[in-house]
């Protein structure tokens, strides 16, 4: 079975075994990793190996904390203002899908955030022309989403923050681990797990250094990146399980010969995709400009609207499911993350022409 999900999504199937082979015993604990003491030698090292990955894949330097966090990306959109601005600081969003607008909503209660640019009136299916962006003089940070889940429109290079003192803040839920990226461009990247790299449950928070220690008083000790860093994630309980999770995928991003082994991938099956799409005539469409289409999330139309309905059923007839497009825009979308195999992507490809020859 290929799962098209947007998240939670497929994980690599060796990653899962392996994961199955030491659920009661982890490497000879006598103990399953869900029932370590968060404290103890064995789970220390799970999550010190974790972190340690995930620097070399990111190639993340030492001026920079990762933390594991709980609450998902959407705890974010609140953790961000209250722990780098006061209330009264202006900050800007790029608003390019709906992840995005719910960041900028989500800012309006703790500090002045501006949208400086919106996709909204062409649907999301575009960026800005960064030149062209005006930022505010003394904007606290920049917030984009890397790559927007729902709408497909991914960010192939970053905009420059103007005022010097403030930085970028990504969103990277969805296509986090997918291609490398060059860390020192921003202040804070921060991803769900539940795409790319792991379970649903744990939270990644890059963060350059000199930004922690900031807070609002008012921010719960939960959002605060002090106290998450000063405990190395591990104030309170973090989610160990996921944390565990997310370290056997690093370990295999990196035995796949790290993101660029692993960005060739996954440009290699947006590719065939995007081409069954623009080489259908018509009968499927991709809405998105074709310069900032997603490698990760791929939403597309019918020509014929009234067939949706039977495309994403005969295809999960076929073994091809969670293909139905996200409730707000419709349509049908494939994700495709890291662990999607070329080969559920040719199957797909293969069912849309065979689809198309039939009621084309
Ligand atoms: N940001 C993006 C780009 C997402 O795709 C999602 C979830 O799908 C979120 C934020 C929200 O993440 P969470 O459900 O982990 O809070």
């Amino acid at each position: 079975l290929f799962n098209f999900a947007a998240g939670p999504a497929t994980l690599p199937e060796n990653v899962l075994l392996k994961a199955q082979s030491e659920l009661y015993n982890w490497r000879g604990a006598g103990m399953s990793v869900m029932e370590m003491s968060h404290r103890g030698k064995e789970f220390l090292s799970i999550i010190q190996k974790a972190e340690s990955d995930l620097r070399k894949l990111l190639d993340i330097s030492d001026d920079y904390a990762v933390l594991f966090l709980q609450g998902g990306a959407t705890t974010q959109f609140a953790s961000i203002p209250l722990n780098i601005c006061k209330p009264e600081d202006p900050v800007d969003y790029i608003v390019t899908g709906s992840w995005g607008d719910k960041a900028y909503k989500e800012a309006t209660k703790y500090c002045k955030p501006k949208v400086i640019w919106t996709g909204k009136p062409e649907k999301y299916t575009g960026l800005p022309v960064f030149d062209e962006l005006d930022q505010s003089i003394n904007a606290r940070y920049l917030h984009i989403c890397a790559n927007e889940t729902i709408h497909g429109v991914e960010f192939k290079d970053y905009p420059t923050v103007k005022n010097k003192d403030a930085v970028l803040v990504a969103d990277m839920s969805s296509n986090f681990c997918s291609k490398p990226v060059d860390v020192s461009k921003f202040g804070i990247i921060y991803a769900g797990a539940q795409k790319n790299v792991g379970p649903s449950g744990v939270t990644i928070v890059i963060i350059r250094k000199d930004l922690i220690g900031h807070a609002q008083e008012s921010t719960p000790v939960m959002l605060d990146y002090k106290i998450h860093a000063d405990n190395n994630s591990l104030y309170n309980t973090p989610p160990c399980y996921g944390i565990y999770m997310c370290g056997l995928v690093f370990e295999d991003l990196l035995a796949q010969g790290g993101l660029v082994e692993v960005e060739k991938k996954n440009v290699k099956k947006a590719q065939i995709l995007y081409d069954a799409i623009d080489g259908s005539g018509g009968f499927y469409r991709s809405p998105v400009e074709k310069s900032v289409r997603s490698l990760m999330n791929v939403p597309f139309t019918l020509e014929k609207a009234e067939l949706e309905g039977e495309f994403v059923k005969e295809a999960a007839k076929e073994g091809m499911v969670q293909l139905k497009g996200h409730r707000s825009v419709g349509g049908m979308r494939a994700s495709i993350y890291n662990a999607m195999p070329l080969a559920g992507v040719e199957k797909l490809v293969a069912f849309m022409k065979e689809f198309q020859a039939k009621h084309g």
